[in-house]
């Protein structure tokens, strides 16, 4: 490796457009851009310094929801690249559509990104923009289009206009509008953006190829009526330029280098580069202009991420809130558990390619067992509680209520310290971890088995009561003498179980919450697919009354942890009280365990 060539990041993910920054870098491509310290058009940046930043890139969501883990994956790879060569990663919000945004969803976003561990500031400017703060420039933009013969006010209406677009075996029908004269087209658009015309009445479209194969290509609309207040603008715009016009420019204007997009979006690359050529050509934008990349967009097994379905599931009330730990929202995974670090963790993990990737559930829980296994305290805790009695208690341990034990806040830190618990004649086990019926796999207590309490003392089980249904009420069992654990001699009974308990004498109660995959199918989003709502699954959640060792009392909320044996749990973000516990259970601790 070469380590003198400083245009070189570090190994690893998204090596495709890694290596065209690289290949910019190496030729200069952006090194003669100016930056006046804040976006703009040509006459802005003119006579300003050298951009300080190598690249710009930006994550440009649109508030019209909230972000999800195929976000993270977008926010991951641009902050990501900016970070590794040196430059700036912008945060723009695309808010060119009045009708579905909302500044709820702007401040959720600011703040669903800062908590991924990102930050747009660079080079001593805070890189957050908003596409409506260039409406002023766009509408400009569009009249020098109208002025040079490059676009026309189209009035032919919904349908009609739809049908002669023609598809992919048919070309395009020229509007009877396309060749009206420029001053005609520009009072149309002014009367546009006044309101003078109601919504649909008539579009500004770009004139370039009706025969084109890319349909994208055939004169797309630049400019709609929506009669809608903007979240920013509040009425002082009565039409609203496309996504496909409004994109390219605020990149443009925010010095973008490398503007990366998902795979869906590869035939808006024609139009992208058609329209910056041509702002570029007449003085308007910086040269060189930024281009398009593309990357396949990440799904994740087991759940939707399109926004509107997402909009549906709260809608709806198949979850409780964008913030439901079974949502794949940023903030439904952070309420479940998920850690910043683990989701960085994972969308770094899958890398980006020329391909849609769909990537097994499995892979995000290891990678928050990956962060949260070197440091997170155990504990231990039964979730589904079954009273023990140890009936020979007064025999083994005299008059004493309890007998003191210790274990390792983490089994290899030392220097996290020790927890301490007590035993005493009765404790509460997991339900799961009795059976009167035992398979030779199962290791734990059943009439006449032995097993290890762990931290505690071998017991040996004589018994259990049962209600009439034939439930089991309590279990019975007698400490087998000398076997307390580090004490000497301890190690000498061997047992092929170790079962955990929390002292019913000193028990904290605990709500637990535990969640399965909200859709059972695998790919619920795929589009052959039926209706999404078809594959929720019917127990996705489910709330178990148990109990927690002594050290679990007054947690903090949002404190991860490992429950030995049972999994990784959060305290509740949102419901935790520290004297009324509620915890999450993140994952399992391997695939494939028990969920
Ligand atoms: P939806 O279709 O659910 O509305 P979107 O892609 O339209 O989602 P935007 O807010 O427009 O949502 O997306 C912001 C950025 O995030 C875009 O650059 C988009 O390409 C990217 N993005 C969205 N979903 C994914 C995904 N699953 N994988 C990678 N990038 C994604
Ligand atoms: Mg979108």
């Amino acid at each position: 490796m070469n380590h003198g060539d400083e245009t070189r990041a570090p190994a690893g993910t998204a090596s495709f457009l890694r290596a065209r920054i690289e290949a910019d870098l190496r030729e200069g491509l952006y090194a003669g851009r100016r930056w006046a310290g804040s976006p703009g058009d040509a006459a802005h940046h003119r006579g300003a310094p050298p951009d300080p930043a190598r690249v710009r890139l930006r994550f440009p969501p649109e508030p019209n929801g909230h972000l999800h883990i195929g976000h993270a994956k977008s926010i991951g790879l641009n902050f990501g690249l900016a970070q590794a060569f040196g430059g700036a990663c912008h945060l723009r919000m695309d808010d060119t559509n009045p009708t579905k945004e909302d500044q709820a969803y702007v401040d959720a976003i600011v703040e669903d990104v800062r908590w991924l561990g990102w930050d747009w500031r660079a080079f001593g400017v805070e890189h957050l923009y908003h596409a409506s703060d260039h409406f002023e420039f766009m509408a400009r933009a569009a009249e020098a289009l109208i002025a040079d013969g490059l676009a026309y006010v189209d009035e032919q209406q919904g349908e009609a206009l739809r049908a002669a677009r023609g598809d992919f075996g048919q070309p395009g029908t020229p509007s009877v509008w396309r060749d009206r004269p420029a001053v005609e087209s520009l009072a149309r658009f002014r009367e546009m953006l006044d309101g003078a015309h109601p919504d649909g009445a008539m579009v500004l479209r770009a004139l370039v190829d009706m025969a084109s194969p890319n349909l994208q290509m055939r004169d797309p609309p630049i400019y709609r009526i929506r009669h809608a207040a903007h979240h920013r603008m509040g009425t002082r715009w009565r039409a609203y330029p496309t996504y496909i016009y409004a994109h390219p420019i605020e990149d443009a204007l925010e010095n973008i280098t490398h503007s990366f997009a998902t795979l869906e979006f590869a035939e808006h690359r024609a139009f992208y580069d058609w329209l910056l050529a041509h702002l570029v050509r007449v003085g308007l934008v910086q040269a060189p202009p930024p281009r398009q990349f593309e990357f396949g967009r990440l799904n994740l097994e087991h759940v939707v991420t399109s926004k509107r379905k997402l909009k549906a599931l709260v809608d709806e009330s198949h979850v409780q809130g964008w913030d439901d730990p079974r949502m794949p929202t940023i903030r439904g995974l952070r309420r479940r558990g998920y850690t910043a670090a683990a989701l960085r963790r994972f969308v770094e993990a899958t890398g980006a390619s020329r391909h849609e990737a769909w990537v097994p559930y499995a892979a995000l829980e290891q990678a928050l067992r990956d962060d949260l296994e070197p440091s997170t305290p155990r504990a231990m805790g039964v979730l589904d509680p079954l009273m023990l009695e140890l009936t020979n208690w007064r025999e083994v341990f005299g008059q004493a209520d309890t007998e003191p034990c210790t274990a390792p806040v983490h089994p290899r830190r030392p220097d996290l310290g020790e927890r301490s618990f007590s035993l005493g004649p009765r404790l509460w086990i997991d339900r799961q971890d009795f059976s009167l019926a035992p398979d030779k796999h199962f290791h734990r207590l059943a009439p006449g088995r032995r097993v290890r309490l762990k931290y505690g003392v071998i017991v040996e089980c004589t018994g259990c009561r049962q209600a009439s249904d034939g439930a089991v009420a309590d279990v019975q069992a007698r400490i087998v003498p000398g076997t307390k654990s580090g004490t000497p001699g301890a190690g000498e009974v061997k047992v092929k179980g170790t079962v955990t308990w929390v002292g019913a004498h000193e028990a904290v109660a605990v709500e637990w919450r535990l969640f399965d995959h909200l859709f059972a199918s695998a790919r619920p989003d795929d589009s052959d697919c039926i209706d999404f709502r078809s594959q929720l699954q019917p127990q996705s959640r489910r709330v178990l009354r148990g109990y927690a060792e002594p050290s679990m009392a007054r947690v903090a909320a949002e404190q991860h942890l490992q429950i030995e044996r049972v999994g990784y749990f959060v305290s509740d973000r949102v419901e935790h009280r520290p004297d009324a516990p509620v915890f999450n259970r993140i994952t399992a601790l391997r695939e494939g365990a028990q969920r």
